[in-house]
């Protein structure tokens, strides 16, 4: 790190990484562990654009084949929950001890009208080696109902606090987080130009830039003039709901689509209140109804599938977000992660949370084979610290009283 004037500090590192949701940091732990001097630059809070509304689900690939489509890649995202789970045990390649596991499993459950295709499901050898049928003693509380007739899953894979694991990545590492302004950034020759929150100017010379800013790589791309990879939206439209049942649940309600009808994850409040958090088919069809419309359409839904919760006292919100990811022709959507190198500009995203590792280890491959070494120049100015984003059910205006 030199001062070349009074105003502008440069900074030399091995990788500049862009972006501070759970990709750019899962990357950031990677590359330093690897001995790279990289540096994350976060324009509003860590976790601040969809991993603060992830379900936090450490998917193994069963949704793929359900589809039917047991690839190569839903492969690799078998081995997702065990690398999540050794990290939570403190024996993984990240510590993430300090973060919240949510649940150890989350369910499959069905109604009793079942298409042949997911029966078929069921009884298949991949959910035979994956899945454990529950008996009624063994389900979750809210569904030990004598009413309840489907029939029910336990999953191996495990749920998480999403802005935990932030936390707990980031921590040990926020000397190497700077919060910028987006509005500042600038490509000059190579080099990065940027303006903290604090108003100090860095001109960074890096090896390797990459753009891990989700739906903000659209931005990015376009201020260094790359035009690809290109990126869609996936817009959804979630529901949150509180005041109603003491039970956590983690769970998919089967129906007769290949997409689960409807995704239920629990989570607490500041106050100590369960929200209920929910998606799947409900959030894609939602984005066609209003608010109002999309609260009843949940509502109708539950009624059918749990009918003995007493829904008159709850409160209800909708939460507007867009998933981002890769744009490839000929496919609605990625199932796996991506990663794309144009103009000296790796642009990459995870598509799922879960696949935060194997993009971390495709970044360091990309790394190994382009014989990128770390450079010597290990000192690091001191700045700031970074801010956490918050839970988008903890913020007052998401809740309506519809
Ligand atoms: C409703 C919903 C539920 C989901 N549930 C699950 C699930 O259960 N399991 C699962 O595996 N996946 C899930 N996902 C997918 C998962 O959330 C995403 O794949 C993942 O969070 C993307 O992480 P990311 O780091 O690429 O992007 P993001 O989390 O969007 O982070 C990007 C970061 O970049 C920052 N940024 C943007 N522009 C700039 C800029 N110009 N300069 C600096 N910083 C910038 C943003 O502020 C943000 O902090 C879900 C997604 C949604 C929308």
């Amino acid at each position: 790190m030199t001062n070349t004037d009074a105003l502008t500090i440069d900074v030399n590192v091995d990788v500049l990484i862009i972006g501070g949701g759970i990709a750019g940091l899962w990357t950031l732990a990677r590359l330093q562990q690897a001995g790279y001097k990289t540096v994350l630059l976060e324009s509003q809070a860590l976790g601040a654009g969809q991993t603060r509304f992830a379900q936090g689900i450490i998917h193994g690939g069963t949704k793929y084949a359900l589809t039917g489509k047991l690839t190569a890649s839903s492969e690799a995202v078998a081995d997702m929950p065990s690398r999540w789970r050794a990290c939570f045990e403190g024996s993984g390649e990240l510590d993430l001890s300090q973060a919240e596991l949510l649940s150890d499993a989350h369910y499959l459950w069905s109604t009793t009208s079942l298409t042949s295709r997911i029966s078929g499901f069921f009884a298949s050898k991949v959910m035979r080696s994956r899945s454990t049928e529950l008996d009624k003693k063994s389900l979750p509380s809210i569904f030990q109902h004598k009413d309840f007739k489907g029939q029910f899953y336990r999953l191996d894979e495990p749920v998480f606090n999403t802005l935990s694991v932030v936390r707990a990545i980031a921590e040990p590492r926020k000397k190497s987080i700077l919060p910028i302004k987006q509005e500042s950034l600038e490509h000059i020759g190579g080099q990065l130009s940027v303006r903290s929150k604090q108003g100090e100017n860095y001109l960074f010379h890096y090896q390797k830039i990459i753009f891990m800013a989700g739906e903000g790589n659209e931005y990015l791309l376009s201020r260094f003039s790359c035009d690809r990879p290109v990126m869609q939206r996936r817009p959804l439209k979630m529901v949150v709901m509180r005041g109603v049942q003491n039970d956590m649940i983690y769970a998919h309600c089967l129906g007769a689509s290949v997409n689960p009808r409807i995704t239920i994850t629990s989570h607490r409040d500041t106050e100590g209140a369960i929200v209920w958090y929910m998606g799947g088919q409900l959030a894609e069809e939602g984005v066609n109804k209003n608010d109002a419309e999309l609260v009843q359409a949940t509502k109708d839904e539950l009624s059918d599938l749990i009918p003995w919760l007493e829904l008159k006292h709850a409160e209800w919100g909708v939460l507007k977000i867009n998933r981002a990811e890769i744009k490839k022709p000929g496919t609605t959507r990625p199932d796996s992660f991506s990663i794309e190198e144009s103009n000296n500009v790796i642009t990459a995203w995870p598509t799922k949370m879960a696949l935060a590792p194997a993009l971390a280890d495709a970044v360091l491959t990309k790394m190994n084979n382009e014989n990128i070494v770390p450079g010597t120049d290990l000192s690091m100015p001191g700045w700031a610290e970074p801010e956490y984003a918050d839970f988008p059910w903890d913020e007052a205006e998401c809740w309506s009283d519809q």
